[in-house]
């Protein structure tokens, strides 16, 4: 990737009180993943890293959020820590202002150690028991998922764990695989999965839409792995 060009290949056209607790925040989108999940709303973003937005067109972007009260900027995926300049994101959006929150899906503990003082928030996605790993994301280096894990509990400013809920997939027994990973966790989010036509995996497209039932039988079961479980997007 050229250095004139920013790791951003993409943004949320508008502002969102969802994706950075407490703040209204921006979502810029990086490309390229190194895990293949069949339940993926980002797949036009898997492929190979595309030329990014250039810096001064960055800034006019922050520039336009700064006024409409925007005070946080969200790094998403595709996965971030792929990106070779994605410290460099950081400090850029630090310089204009924002308070900045990344999305991971921790399989990059070495990217991710020198960002946490610089990150006010850190959200990591924990798709599964890591048994399950390998065939269900095609990730097999679990020995990363757990560093990640360890990382934020003892370094992250803020932080989040993460599970989007699969009806088929996440057995309560699967669910205590993940609750064994990142246990004693700060906070630990479960969200549902929302079925799309253009999924990755056809399997996916015919899954229902994870039910309220389901997700509330989920956090308590998450309970005694974190000291706070919220319910997002039911
Ligand atoms: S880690 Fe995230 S961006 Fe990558 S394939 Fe899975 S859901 Fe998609």
């Amino acid at each position: 990737m050229s250095p004139t060009t920013s790791p951003v290949y993409g943004l949320r056209k508008n502002p969102t009180l969802v994706d950075f607790p407490g703040r209204m925040a921006v979502v810029f989108f990086t490309t390229g993943c190194n895990f293949e999940c069949g339940f993926c709303h980002n797949a036009t973003l898997l492929g190979k890293q595309c030329e990014g937005y250039g810096w001064e067109r960055l800034r006019h972007v922050c520039e336009r959020f700064r006024n409409q009260w925007v005070d946080g900027a969200v790094i998403t995926g595709g996965e971030p820590t792929l990106s070779s300049n994605l410290g460099e994101l950081v400090t850029f959006l630090r310089d204009q202002g924002f308070s900045v929150k990344l999305d991971t899906n921790g399989s990059r503990p070495d990217v991710l150690a020198p960002l946490l003082p610089l990150l006010e928030y850190v959200a990591m996605d924990v798709k599964c028991s890591l048994p399950s790993y390998e065939d269900f994301v095609a990730f097999p280096d679990t020995e990363a998922i757990v560093q990640s894990v360890a990382l934020l509990r003892a370094e992250a400013k803020d932080y989040e764990f993460r599970t989007t809920v699969l009806t088929d997939f996440h057995s309560d027994e699967e669910m205590h695989g993940i609750g064994d990973i990142v246990r004693p966790a700060r906070r630990f989010v479960v969200q549902p999965f929302i079925p799309r036509d253009d999924l990755p995996s056809a399997k996916w497209c015919r899954e229902p839409r994870t039910s309220p039932d389901r997700l509330k039988a989920v956090s308590e079961l998450m309970k005694v792995y974190a000291d706070e479980v919220v319910v997002r997007g039911a």
